[in-house]
């Protein structure tokens, strides 16, 4: 048994934003337990998680000991909240231990969430509860092996700590990786206080960090918009294209490097609406799912109003070159979504008409009371003329057969063999998301009963969603009746 990992940190943040953050410290976890770690993950950091003494890792995974290397801190930020400004968020609750560039030569932040108070707690405690931690963990991994570009889960440790939420729960930390943890908020913190060094000084780190070939680039902060813009609207296509909803779009919850971040009141949608909304705290329905592509927009707008000092000396120039920028969104957005939609319906050449194709699809299902990722996926038999799958999925049987026709004949044109366009199709529309009937039976029955079984099996299967495993058919389904309406809750 190993109980050494030797981690090479590298941190860059510390070394180079002082100003930035907070030095800190996590909390003694009073008797803290593995629950899970991810060997594939650690693989890819170059670590080696194989012979990993279990009591080892628990103490470094819950922040009671510190890795040799490491310079732990609380980074600050604000943010925008429901459309309102917070001047002051920041690590309210998680610690960043370092970074480490992984085996493809990426940097990436390894972060503690739920490791106790920092100075930018406010009223908060800086803990988790499981079943948030679990949360997180199941949808980040599911999201990544969806190809969505995302944060990921590392470990998660119990702390043998109970928090007290609406109840008393049992409390536990999430190891998380990111390409960073800059957010638009980070922005936002200093602009707010009129420090345009400081926004210069994090642009240019942000720049060589994730926008490397911009470093010298005339007008590279102008650029630096239209990246972060582009790596938005590409993550956004993503989640409309799979039916998943953010929930919290806020602009701290909304990164620079077009990772998802921040999973809270998440949820994937199971009957296709667009105006689903699961959050409970989300009372206007401001991050609807259709509304996500939007509300991006809004957030980039938020990031381009922090670096407007820096794209042009005078202000109306540089308010007429960011809105450029940012109309190019729209653009970006529908390209992604076209390109992601060409797949899921198993077209490999674009031609004429398929924009009116996707989205008449979606029309016609709006009123079907159908489920999104089922739907998708019985494309594939009704690719070889066998319908059967899909109609039973609508309220009115007949309501795609007019549809199901053109789209045949759209798939005629395609050169290639059918059984390569079903194959793209199934590599694109999943049979298992993490349906929100099963994240509640996985995280209910760690919490209440300490039985982990149903989140392992929940987790293996979200980890190869494109292939059917025999025995789990369950899975695929959506939520009984008795499940009822779905809310999620930020309670994190
Ligand atoms: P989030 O809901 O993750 O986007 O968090 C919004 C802000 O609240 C961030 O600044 C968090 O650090 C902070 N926060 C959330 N939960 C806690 C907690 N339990 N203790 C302290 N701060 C928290
Ligand atoms: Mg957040």
């Amino acid at each position: 048994m190993s109980n050494s990992l030797n981690i090479r940190f590298d941190n860059s943040y510390h070394r180079e934003l002082e100003g930035f953050y907070v030095p800190w410290q996590g909390e003694q976890a009073p008797a803290a337990s593995v629950i899970q770690l991810n060997h594939g993950l650690a693989t890819e950091l170059g670590m080696d998680f194989s012979n990993l003494d279990q009591e080892f890792a628990a103490m470094m995974f819950s922040g009671s000991d510190m890795f040799p290397g490491a310079a732990p801190l609380a980074q600050v930020y604000a943010g925008h909240q429901f459309g309102s400004f917070n001047p002051q968020l920041g690590d309210g609750r998680a610690m960043l231990l370092g970074e480490v560039v992984d085996t493809q030569g990426r940097r990436r932040d390894i972060q503690l969430k739920g490791s106790g108070r920092t100075p930018f707690s406010r009223g908060g405690d800086g803990k988790s509860a499981l079943g948030p931690v679990l949360r997180e963990y199941l949808v980040s991994e599911a999201m990544h092996a969806l190809g969505v570009p995302t944060t990921r889960a590392l470990a998660a440790v119990m702390t043998g700590e109970r928090v007290r939420r609406e109840t008393s729960l049992p409390g536990a930390i999430l190891t998380r990786v990111a390409s960073s943890h800059i957010r638009v908020g980070t922005f936002e913190f200093f602009s707010s206080r009129q420090e345009t060094e400081k926004v210069r000084q994090l642009a240019d780190y942000a720049i060589s960090r994730h926008y490397a070939d911009l470093v010298n680039a005339e007008d590279c902060y102008l650029h630096f918009l239209n990246a972060v813009c582009q790596a938005q609207a590409a993550l956004v296509a993503k989640w409309m294209l799979l039916g998943f909803i953010h929930g919290v779009m806020n602009t701290d919850n909304s990164t620079i490097s077009g990772e998802t971040i921040d999973y809270g009141p998440c949820a994937f949608m199971d009957t296709y609406a667009p105006t689903t909304v699961f959050s409970s705290i989300d009372v206007q329905g401001r991050y609807t799912y259709v509304n996500q592509p939007s509300i991006a927009v809004w957030n980039l707008s938020r990031l381009a109003d922090t670096l407007l000092p820096l794209i042009d000396d005078e202000e109306d120039r540089g308010v007429a070159k960011a809105t450029e920028v940012l109309n190019g969104f729209s653009s970006a957005y529908f390209t992604n979504w076209l390109d992601g939609m060409r797949s899921k319906l198993g077209l490999i050449t674009e031609k004429e008409g398929d924009m009116e194709l996707c989205t008449d699809l979606l029309k016609a299902l709006e009123r079907q009371n159908t489920d999104y990722t089922l739907l998708f996926r019985g494309l594939s038999d009704a690719a070889l003329g066998d319908d059967r799958k899909i109609r039973i999925l609508l309220s009115n049987e007949d309501a795609l057969d007019h549809w199901l026709t053109r789209w045949r004949s759209r798939l005629a044109l395609e050169s290639v063999d059918i059984n390569q366009k079903i194959a793209m199709m199934n590599q694109t529309n999943p049979i298992y998301i993490p349906r929100n009937h099963k994240v509640e039976e996985a995280l209910d029955a760690a919490t209440w009963h300490q039985d982990f079984g149903p989140f392992e099996v929940l987790l293996e299967l979200l980890s190869s969603p494109f292939e059917r495993r025999p025995g789990y058919e369950i899975f695929e389904q959506p939520a009984p009746e008795s499940f009822g309406p779905y809310r999620t809750f930020c309670g994190t």
